[in-house]
């Protein structure tokens, strides 16, 4: 089982986005990292959660990446660098 407290947490920022285009309101990221995403009913899709990436291990969302059947999910590490 995946330990999901942040002091678990592999300091490696970074952040998720969640494409609404792609998005088609399977949920399993939610279900995955209910911490990082969020479902919005009027929209039947889901949204990442400004900030909520550093709630959960970076582990618990490649897994709710990997899980997107739409492929929505990007990670991307903040390296300060633009
Ligand atoms: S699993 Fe993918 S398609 Fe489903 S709600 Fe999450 S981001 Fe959207």
């Amino acid at each position: 089982m995946t330990d999901r407290s942040p002091q678990s947490r592999k300091e490696i920022p970074t952040q998720a986005h969640l494409d609404p285009g792609r998005c088609r309101g399977h949920a399993r990221c939610l279900t995955i990292a209910p911490e990082a995403f969020e479902f919005v009913d009027t929209e039947d899709r889901a949204v990442a959660l400004p900030g909520g990436e550093r709630l959960v291990d970076r582990a618990v969302l490649l897994e709710a990446m990997a899980e997107c059947p739409e492929q929505a999910i990007t990670l991307r590490e903040e390296t300060g660098e633009d």
